[in-house]
């Protein structure tokens, strides 16, 4: 996929956020129940289960929506069991907008709860996306690191409530979100690219930290000129991805494109969409959109990346390809690494963007590394937004066969350009005892960048 390479833009006929029962009517009316998606499925692999398939949900949300069959609870529970992970979509032949049926129907149920209950459910998101609800959510998880738990109360804890086992790792990775990213963090001092390098750590601090009134340009290997790029910071990873952050502002700044940092950006909107709220998610496009100005708007998580393209009014690309599509100083060297390097290719990479091979060519830049696809990279791991929260059993499960994998090959590193994936899979891996590492693939290129 190519750097002007966009998703197609989501938007109902009505041009409202809430989609009208008839649009999803005729959404789901372009299913012809040939069942090719079904193999693709990770809930309908486990389970077995025509209700946990596309094509079965696809059939109760038209019952439902329909009328012919009741709101009840077994409805509920198959639209809810899945991953929104969107490996049915490359493999439809009547190209049936699946992620697009599933965020109209939750919608739907959304609207009809109590006043009270989306209260609660919106609350429950801003959590995880507004920037108080996250200075909140930090502090929580910096009370919960201080108790220093001991191990066996919480191997007991989760055999009664297993979300224990997702909510203790991601409790302990949480952080004081900044407001600005510090550049020296996550710096690797036996990094020889770094240390050898021009930029050292104590000049690391004299790059200016960019402004948002920048007006740079920058030119793509296409020879074009246009605005410096601006850097999208998401919502949670401010939480949990700060050396990722610092690492990508040196990087790039390393390599001559130094982005805009604009404090006003907010959420993608992706978990607000995809939980039934899609008003919500669009005020939060609406910001994206004032705060970036038309800029280019490199991002680091696969997922954001495809939410924004899907809205169509940011221009996002993401991190690794913009990379590959734009020229690099002639002095840019990365030094060798004789290693293995797993890559997890999220699903929002696979799926929704379909540009994974941007990961593999920019690793293969790096002189004697050894890249290698992760086993059952066409699976979801179970991280898939909020999911890994709400479904922790199912979402373990699925994470399994990848932990499995990993035990064989044992590579050095696993790299994945999603934050959930990287949590989850950080967590699976240290509870087996392995060491390897979990970075996203700028890391490891920052790390053997000289310049
Ligand atoms: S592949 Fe497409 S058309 Fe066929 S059953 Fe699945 S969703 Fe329906
Ligand atoms: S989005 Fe994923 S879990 Fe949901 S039906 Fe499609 S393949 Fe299955």
């Amino acid at each position: 996929m190519s750097e002007s390479a966009q998703l197609e833009p989501v938007r109902w006929p009505t041009g409202a956020a809430e989609p009208e029962i008839a649009d999803l009517l005729s959404l789901a009316d372009q299913c012809v129940k040939c069942g090719y998606c079904l193999p693709h499925c990770p809930t309908f692999k486990f389970a077995h289960d025509e209700g946990e398939s596309p094509r079965g949900r696809i059939a109760l949300i038209q019952g439902w929506l329909s009328g012919a069959i009741d709101d009840g609870p077994r409805v509920q529970f198959h639209l809810d069991q899945c991953l929104e992970c969107r490996a049915c979509e490359p493999n439809c032949p009547s190209l049936v907008r699946y992620g697009t049926l599933m965020d109209g129907a939750r919608a739907v149920r959304e609207q009809r709860r109590s006043i009270w209950q989306r209260g609660l459910r919106r609350v429950r998101l801003g959590l995880l996306t507004r920037p108080l609800g996250l200075r909140l959510v930090a502090v929580i998880g910096i009370g919960y690191r201080w108790l220093r738990l001991p191990q066996w109360l919480i191997v007991r804890a989760s055999t009664y409530w297993p979300a224990i086992q997702v909510l203790h790792p991601l409790a302990r990775a949480l952080r004081w979100p900044r407001k600005h990213i510090p550049m020296g963090i996550g710096v690797d001092r036996s990094a020889q690219g770094l240390m050898s390098g021009s930029l050292s750590r104590s000049n690391l601090s004299r790059i200016p930290n960019p402004a948002s009134g920048h007006t740079r340009t920058v030119r793509s290997s296409g020879g074009k000129t246009g605005p410096a790029p601006a850097l999208f910071r998401g919502c949670i990873a401010r939480l949990t991805d700060q050396p990722l952050e610092a690492a990508a502002l040196r990087l790039l700044t390393r390599l001559g494109y130094p982005p805009v940092v604009p404090d006003e950006q907010g959420c993608c909107g992706a978990i607000h969409r995809h939980n039934g709220y899609p008003a919500d998610a669009d005020q939060l496009v609406a910001v994206n959109t004032q705060a970036f100005a038309g800029r280019p708007v490199i991002g680091l998580a696969s997922a954001c990346v495809a939410e924004l393209q899907e809205q169509g009014q940011v221009n996002a690309i993401e991190v690794c390809r913009f990379l590959l599509d734009h020229p690099w100083p002639v002095e840019a060297r990365l030094q060798p690494l004789p290693l293995t390097v797993a890559v997890h290719e999220p699903c929002s990479h696979r799926n929704q963007l379909r540009d994974q091979g941007a990961v593999y060519a920019l690793l293969r830049r790096i002189p004697e590394l050894a890249v290698t696809p992760l086993p059952g990279n066409d699976t979801c791991c179970g991280a898939a937004g909020t999911y890994l929260i709400e479904h922790p059993e199912f979402a373990l499960a699925l994470a399994a066969p990848k932990i499995d994998a990993l035990q064989e090959i044992k590579p050095d590193y696993l790299v994945t350009t999603n934050t959930g994936c990287a949590l989850h899979l950080a967590a699976r891996l240290r509870s087996a005892g392995l060491k390897t590492e979990v970075l996203h693939p700028i890391q490891l290129i920052e790390r053997q960048l000289i310049i």
